[in-house]
C-alpha cells in the first residue's frame, strides 16, 4: 500500500475511533486509548518540530544563495509576494461575501453568549501599529534566541540574510555553501523518515481530536461554522486549482493525489509550521518543484501566506458585527480587510494564532475583542479546515513560482 493511501486510511481510522472512544467516555478503555493517542501523537508533532528549524534555515539558506548566483531571487520573491497578495486578497473577499450573503450572525441571540464574554479577560489592546512594532522586535532578533524559542519569522529572516552574504562572498564561501546544501540534504532524508510515521501520528492526532472536542458546541454556532467552513472548501477546491490550473499549468488532479499527505498532516495537527517539512517533500518529490524553489517559497510561504485565516478573520469580523447588531460601512469592511490581510501574514504557523491576530482586526473596527470568546470553543475544530487551505496555497504558490522561472539558466547546485 503507498504511504498516501495509508495516510487516507490512517485518518479515516482515526475519526471512527475517536467517534468510538466517545461511546465509552469515563471508561478504562478511554483513559488507556487517550494516553496511547497522546503518546503517539507527540512523537509525531515532536519529530516534526525538531526538524522544523534546522530545516527552515538550511532550506531557506541554499535556496536563497543558489537562486541569487543565478541571479533569480528577485524574480522569485516578486512572484511569490505577488502570489500570496493575490490569493489573500481572494479569499479575504470571499471571506466577506459568503459572510454577507449569509446573513451570518444576523438574528442569533447575542444575550446567549453574554456569560463567556464577560469571563474572558480582556486582552491588551492590539492595534495594527503595535503588531507592527512587536513583529519589528520580534523579528529582528539574536538568531541564537530564535532558534531556541523556535521563532519562524527571525530565522526566515537571518537565513535569507546569509543566503545573500554567501553569493556576496563569492568562492571564499563555497565550502559553507557546500556544507549547507548536505546539511539541508541530511535534513530531507530524517523527513522521509518521519514520513513513515505519518499514519500513525494522523490516525492518533484524529482519534484524539473526534474524542476530545465537544462537537455538540459547534451546534450553537452551526450556521457560522458552516459558512466559513463552506467557504474555505470552496477557496480550496475551486478558486485556489484554478489559478493552479491558469498559472500553474497544472491539473488539480495531480496536485490532489501529489499533495494529499501534507494536506491530511494539516487537517490533523492545525499547524502549518509543524506541517512544512511534510509539504517541502510533496512539492519537490511529487509535484516535481525544483529544491531552490521549494526551499525558498514554501519557508516563506508557511509564514506568509494564509489564505484560509485571512478569509477566516473576514467573516468572523463580519459575524460579530451581525450579531451586535452593527452594520459595517464599506470603508470599516475594507479596515477589515487590511487589518486581516496583516494579522495573517504575521500569524504563526501554529494552533488558533489567527484566534489571537483575530483581535486587532475586531478592534480595527470597534468591535468589543471579548467577542471571541464566543469563537473560541469552535476554534479548533474550524482551525483544521483553514490549516489546509494554508498549506496548500503555499505548495501551490511553489508550483506557479516555479514555471514561471523554469527557463532561467540555475547554477548547478554546489554539492
Ligand atoms: N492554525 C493555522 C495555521 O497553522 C493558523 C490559524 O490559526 O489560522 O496555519
Amino acid at each position: 500500500m503507498s504511504l498516501n493511501t495509508q495516510i487516507l486510511m490512517a485518518a479515516i481510522f482515526g475519526v471512527a475511533f475517536g467517534f468510538l472512544m466517545n461511546l465509552f467516555p469515563q471508561t478504562q478503555f478511554f483513559d488507556v486509548s487517550l494516553y496511547g493517542l497522546g503518546i503517539l501523537s507527540s512523537v509525531f508533532i515532536g519529530l516534526l518540530k525538531m526538524l522544523l528549524i534546522p530545516l527552515i534555515f538550511s532550506s531557506i539558506v541554499v535556496g536563497v544563495s543558489n537562486l541569487q548566483a543565478g541571479g533569480q531571487l528577485s524574480r522569485v520573491w516578486k512572484i511569490t509576494l505577488a502570489c500570496c497578495v493575490t490569493t489573500t486578497t481572494l479569499a479575504l473577499i470571499l471571506g466577506l461575501a459568503c459572510a454577507h450573503i449569509f446573513q451570518v450572525g444576523k438574528g442569533v441571540d447575542v444575550v446567549m453568549f453574554q456569560d463567556a464574554m464577560s469571563a474572558h479577560q480582556t486582552p491588551d489592546t492590539l492595534t495594527p501599529a503595535s503588531f507592527f512594532t512587536n513583529f519589528i522586535q520580534n523579528t529582528l532578533i539574536n538568531p541564537f534566541k530564535a532558534f531556541a524559542e523556535g521563532n519562524v519569522l527571525a530565522v526566515v529572516v537571518f537565513a535569507l540574510l546569509i543566503g545573500v552574504a554567501l553569493v556576496k562572498g563569492g568562492d571564499k564561501f563555497r565550502s559553507v555553501r557546500k556544507l549547507s546544501q548536505q546539511f539541508f540534504d541530511i535534513m530531507m532524508l530524517m523527513i522521509g523518515w518521519v514520513m513513515k510515521l505519518a499514519p500513525l501520528g494522523i490516525f492518533a492526532l484524529l482519534a484524539k481530536l473526534i474524542a476530545t472536542e465537544d462537537l455538540s458546541v459547534l451546534s450553537r454556532l452551526a450556521e457560522f461554522a458552516a459558512v466559513v467552513t463552506g467557504t474555505t472548501i470552496f477557496h480550496g477546491a475551486v478558486v485556489l486549482p484554478l489559478l493552479l490550473w491558469i498559472f500553474g499549468k497544472m491539473s488539480p488532479i495531480t496536485f490532489f493525489k501529489g499533495t494529499r499527505a501534507a494536506l491530511i498532516t494539516a487537517f490533523a495537527t492545525s499547524s502549518s509550521s509543524a506541517t512544512m517539512p511534510l509539504s517541502m517533500k510533496c512539492a519537490q518529490e511529487n509535484l516535481g518543484v525544483r529544491p531552490q524553489t521549494a526551499g525558498f517559497v514554501i519557508p516563506l510561504g508557511t509564514q506568509l501566506n494564509m489564505d484560509g485565516t485571512a478569509l477566516y478573520e473576514a467573516a468572523a469580523a463580519l459575524f460579530i458585527a451581525n450579531l451586535m447588531g452593527l452594520d459595517l460601512s464599506l470603508g470599516q469592511q475594507l479596515v477589515v480587510c487590511a487589518t486581516a490581510m496583516i494579522a495573517s501574514l504575521g500569524a504563526p504557523g501554529i494552533p488558533s494564532a489567527g484566534m489571537v491576530t483575530m483581535i486587532m482586526v475586531l478592534q480595527s473596527v470597534g468591535l468589543p475583542a471579548e467577542a471571541i470568546a464566543i469563537l473560541l470553543p469552535i476554534d479548533r475544530l474550524l482551525d483544521t479546515v483553514r490549516t489546509v487551505v494554508n498549506v496548500q496555497g503555499d505548495m501551490m504558490i511553489s508550483v506557479v513560482v516555479d514555471r514561471h522561472t523554469r527557463d532561467d539558466e540555475l547554477p548547478e547546485a554546489i554539492r
